[in-house]
């Protein structure tokens, strides 16, 4: 294999040739304790940049083995040695000539913790992938730039962000442990009845709407109320003490501005893991939990959504609902229905983005418009058929409306940012004042029927490309020539997630065959994933994707406008 200085004399020797002649430096090369693999070169300086790797043997890079022993540990790691390199990267980037010459970069993790290409351990190395701006004076070769950047400062990179002994230990640690932690007090959830745990000491509230750091002064601290306090004891932290949610119907009620929405953002994005000093390293929600909410101008495809809405105008058939322009109560009720198809056990509710004719409809209104001018039955009737007959529990921001008390298991009052238990007040005002309205939608929730996807309604194909997929931040994946609009989707944190749906949307394409249903198609994907990592997306390694979850696919997949199914309620 040739060495650092077959490199070096490689690129002088190439100095002011045509830009085009750098596709010789594809390859692997020796560096004094690591590898430098060069994946792909990029055509011209202003053409995406140039993708590399490198590889430090673990005895080479000198990790204590327990900081990397178990997945957890591992994860959380490779999320600090990534935030470290692109710390590190930014300082040695000097740009330089044209286009994005001289600019080395990795994916950044954000406050999540989440399995990312950009860092990895894996057969014996930390490998860790970014990019280069291969730097040029116009359309010539830099030669002597190029060599300085990828034997010089890649080298240095390297040692400052990958080697041990130049980290500092305590904040690896903290990495190792707290991920694991997290992992640990998720994992603990179902035998302590709950849907999400709160630590008390957690800071929910963030800088701003576009900034997730932390709130600095003035945020107040979560404390638990004492009847829903709940111990656990974790592998590093040992005892610690927080709200626990039960399983069932929870309803969180409180003034305007007092931190309601707040904390169930929180518990969006328990189902991630979160970077020391997050504030949220210790608030954890079930797996499986997806927000819900109304999201008129969707597409939706064959979905049946007879639980919520039946006879609507026009003979349009709910069986299997099929839509260019979803309304907001149409779209929230496709939503739950599709995360229900895909596995979810816990809804996550707020009234700020939720369908007010969805959610309640009162004593009043029911004698006003009779049961057979309204299609739609509201989300009130329908919650605790979704947890008795289903297992399927909701956590429900709703200050304006007391019609949930009589169904609610657990009722927790934010006030001025401090929960409190306010059940038994809302069950006993839930006596006093009985509920004029009489219950809809029948006794039972109704079928979530399966669908089966139609791999050739997805169509990547874009101008002469055969496979075009890409995506822009957190919002929008271009599916050939398509635009599907995630933006809704709220618990899509990290461009990295996104790029890594596009890709699985591929699979799905490849694995809908009409007889498979979404769900089995999801669990076929996960399985891909949980074996080869999320390189098993793609033919090439790449270091730009994060991990998603099955109902984030999902919800991509949900949202192409070209897609077909096939539904046995569709049929009936
Ligand atoms: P609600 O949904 O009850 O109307 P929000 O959750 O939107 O209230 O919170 C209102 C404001 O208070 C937001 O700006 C939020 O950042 C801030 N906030 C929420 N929780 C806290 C807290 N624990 N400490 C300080 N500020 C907070
Ligand atoms: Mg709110």
């Amino acid at each position: 294999m040739p060495s650092q200085e077959d490199l070096r004399r490689m690129l002088l020797r190439l100095d002011n040739g045509p830009y085009p002649a750098y596709k010789d430096i594809k390859g692997s090369y020796d560096f004094p304790g690591f590898r430098l693999i060069v994946d792909h070169v990029q055509g011209d300086p202003f053409a995406a940049p140039s993708r590399m790797r490198v590889r430090v043997p673990l005895d080479v890079a000198g990790f204590p083995p327990d900081l990397l022993a178990g997945e957890a540990r591992v994860v959380g790691v490779c999320s600090f040695l990534a935030r470290r390199f692109h710390r590190e990267a930014r300082r040695a980037s000097r740009p330089s000539g044209s286009g994005k010459s001289g600019r080395i970069d990795i994916d950044a993790p954000g406050q999540e913790v989440l399995p990312t290409t950009a860092a990895l351990v894996r057969e014996g190395a930390v490998e860790l992938r970014f990019t280069v701006g291969l730097p040029a004076r116009g359309r010539r070769i830099l030669g002597r730039a190029a060599a300085e950047i990828l034997c010089d400062r890649v080298p240095e990179l390297v040692s400052r962000a990958l080697r041990y002994r130049n980290l500092n230990p305590a904040e690896v640690r903290a990495a190792a442990e707290t991920n694991e932690d997290a992992e640990a007090l998720r994992s603990r959830l179902p035998e302590l009845g709950l849907v999400a745990f709160v630590a008390d000491g957690a800071v929910l509230p963030r800088l701003s709407g576009v900034d997730p750091r932390p709130l600095g002064a003035g945020a107040v601290p979560f404390e638990s109320p004492p009847s829903l306090r709940v111990e656990v004891d974790l592998p590093n932290r040992g005892r610690v003490a927080g709200m626990g949610i039960p399983r069932g119907i929870t309803l969180i009620v409180g003034g305007g501005f007092h931190g309601k929405s707040t904390l169930l953002e929180a518990l969006e994005l328990g189902v991630y893991n979160h970077r020391p000093a997050d504030g949220r390293e210790l608030v954890v929600t079930d797996p499986t939990a997806v927000k819900i909410r109304s999201e008129d101008g969707r597409a939706v495809a064959g979905v049946d959504i007879r639980p919520f809405i039946s006879n609507l105008p026009g003979g349009v058939d709910t069986a299997a609902f099929s839509t260019q322009d979803a309304s907001g109560s149409t779209s929230q009720a496709s939503n739950i229905v599709e995360a229900l198809e895909a596995g979810s056990r816990v809804l996550l509710v707020d009234e700020d983005t939720s369908a007010t004719n969805f959610m309640i409809r009162d004593h009043r209104m029911q004698e006003l418009i009779a049961k057979d001018k309204e299609p739609i039955t509201p989300f009130v009737d329908k919650v605790r058929q979704l947890w008795e007959e289903r297992g399927v529990s909701t956590v429900l921001v709703m200050g304006g409306s007391g019609d949930y008390f009589d169904v609610a298991d657990t009722v927790i009052a934010m006030d001025a940012f401090r929960p409190r238990d306010v059940t038994r007040q809302a069950k006993a005002i839930a006596e006093r004042y009985r509920a004029e309205r009489r219950p809809e939608g029948g006794p039972a929730f109704g079928a979530v029927t399966p669908r089966r996807p139609l791999g050739g309604s997805l169509d990547p194909r874009r101008g002469r490309r055969e496979e075009s997929v890409r995506s822009r931040g957190v919002k929008t994946v271009l599916f050939g020539t398509e635009e599907i609009d995630v933006s809704a989707v709220e618990q899509i944190v990290h461009p990295g997630q996104l790029r890594a749906v596009g890709a699985a949307l591929l699979r799905v394409r490849a694995l809908a065959d009409g007889r498979r249903t979404l769900a089995e198609i999801l669990d076929r994907i996960e399985e891909e994933v949980r074996q080869g990592g999320l390189d098993a997306l793609t033919d090439r390694p790449v270091g730009d994707l994060a991990g998603f979850r099955r109902f984030e696919l999902a919800a991509a997949l949900n949202r192409l406008r070209t897609l077909r199914v096939r539904s046995e309620a569709g049929r009936d």
